[in-house]
């Protein structure tokens, strides 16, 4: 008899985006007409630079002159080398300790089966929600959530008295928009060097960090490559959501049996990421591509800028945005979901409950920038309807 993977049913409560799904078409089954603002999108709104379609032209055309079979499991050296290039150079890390990947959340889950199951994980509070649930769904037990609060400007505190096998960092922080900073990191990674843990650094919104304090990648931090795994994606700094491609770094100081186990996965269960993809990664990387990508994160940041000043010139209080695409939004009163309800029901804005990402995000709403200017236009126009 066929039995499911029970771990998998662990996962109870009800996903996030699904829920706020149901409440749009609960809206707009009773009045048709409502024009939603949609402010809660995770997802990019601007097509692919030039540079990047030319390189998807260019790879297609190649493929369509001559065969192109298997790609090296661990994505092709141009792809490695020139990401080493452009963002490990001053780090010591080396091409081989780079694989590239479809995008963070497969990695995540790939690097994850490396580990025993009874481990000791932390997860941040609040945060991307994917760390803890791939964690249960692999049946682990021994979770900690480690609080992110106003208090400390929602940067993560080493806890004292505690240990951790693995720890999931994720700086810029989905939901709170809140960078760690050089400090701030550099405690996590003494941590991890003193308690032998492994971080996993999801640095999705590297390409958005601005602040001089700020850190855009783990291996800034003296000491990190014998405790850090580092991921990236271009989803969010190039608008490959819809292409897919990241990459991650496994560095061979952490532990050569780690490297090498890894290498074996990677051998074992994958055939690698597209020709066409990985040639589009390239030109994104390309100087012009580069200069190009830039630009349009510039254009969500500068939409964020504004979003935020509009709440700020009403009296409200917001964090992050400086260095994220997410604006993380006090609200006066009430929970989170109340004011979702509110914010959607009367103002037709759709935005996310902080609390979906943890209970630490009750009391705040987050709000993306990955809008278009019209949309940053109707927002400012009924926001200050806001009673
Ligand atoms: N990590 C974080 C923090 C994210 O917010 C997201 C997407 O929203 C991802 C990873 C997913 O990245 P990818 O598209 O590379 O799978």
């Amino acid at each position: 008899m066929v039995t499911l993977n029970s771990d998998f049913q662990k996962i109870t409560k009800q996903y996030l985006f699904p829920l706020i799904d149901e409440k749009k078409a609960e809206l707009l089954g009773r009045e048709p007409d409502a024009q939603l603002i949609n402010m809660g999108i995770g997802d990019i709104s601007l097509p692919l630079a030039p540079s990047v379609v030319q390189g998807l032209e260019n790879a297609a055309r190649e493929m369509g002159e001559r065969p192109f079979g298997y790609g090296p499991a661990e994505g092709y050296a141009f792809l490695r080398e020139r990401i080493v290039e452009v963002e490990y150079g001053a780090y010591g890390i080396g091409a081989e300790e780079v694989f590239v990947s479809e995008g963070i959340n497969s990695d995540l889950c790939a690097i994850e089966e490396l580990f025993d199951r009874d481990q000791h994980v932390a997860v941040l509070d609040p945060t991307y929600p994917v760390y803890g649930d791939i964690s249960v769904m692999a049946g682990r037990h021994n979770i900690t959530k480690i609080p992110c609060i106003e208090e400390h400007g929602f940067l993560p505190q080493v806890p004292k008295g505690e240990k951790f096998d693995l720890i999931y960092l994720c700086s810029p922080n989905n939901p709170t928009g809140v960078a760690m900073t050089y400090d701030n990191l550099r405690e996590w990674v003494e941590f991890a060097r003193v308690n032998q843990s492994v971080i996993f650094f999801d640095a999705a919104y590297a390409g958005f960090i601005t602040s001089k304090d700020v850190p855009k990648s783990i291996y800034e931090i003296e000491g990190a490559e014998e405790v850090a795994i580092e991921f990236r994606s271009f989803s969010k700094s190039a608008g490959f959501t819809g292409l897919r491609l990241g990459y991650c770094v496994v560095p061979k100081k952490i532990s050569k049996s780690l490297y090498d186990i890894w290498v074996l996965r990677q051998n074992t269960k994958t055939n690698g990421t597209s020709y066409p993809v990985q040639r589009a990664g390239l030109s994104a990387l390309s100087e012009q591509g580069q200069k190009e990508c830039a630009e349009q994160v510039r254009s969500y940041q500068r939409q964020g800028e504004v979003i935020k000043k509009s709440l700020e010139e009403l009296g409200f209080t917001c964090l992050g945005g400086k260095d994220s695409p997410y604006i993380w939004w006090k609200i006066p009163s009430g929970n989170s979901w109340d004011f979702f309800d509110k914010l959607l029901n009367e103002l037709k804005i759709v935005a996310i409950p902080g609390v979906g990402f943890g209970e630490c995000g009750e009391g705040f709403i987050r709000l993306s920038s990955f809008v278009t200017e019209a949309t940053v236009e109707k927002f400012k126009e009924v926001i200050c309807k806001l009673k």
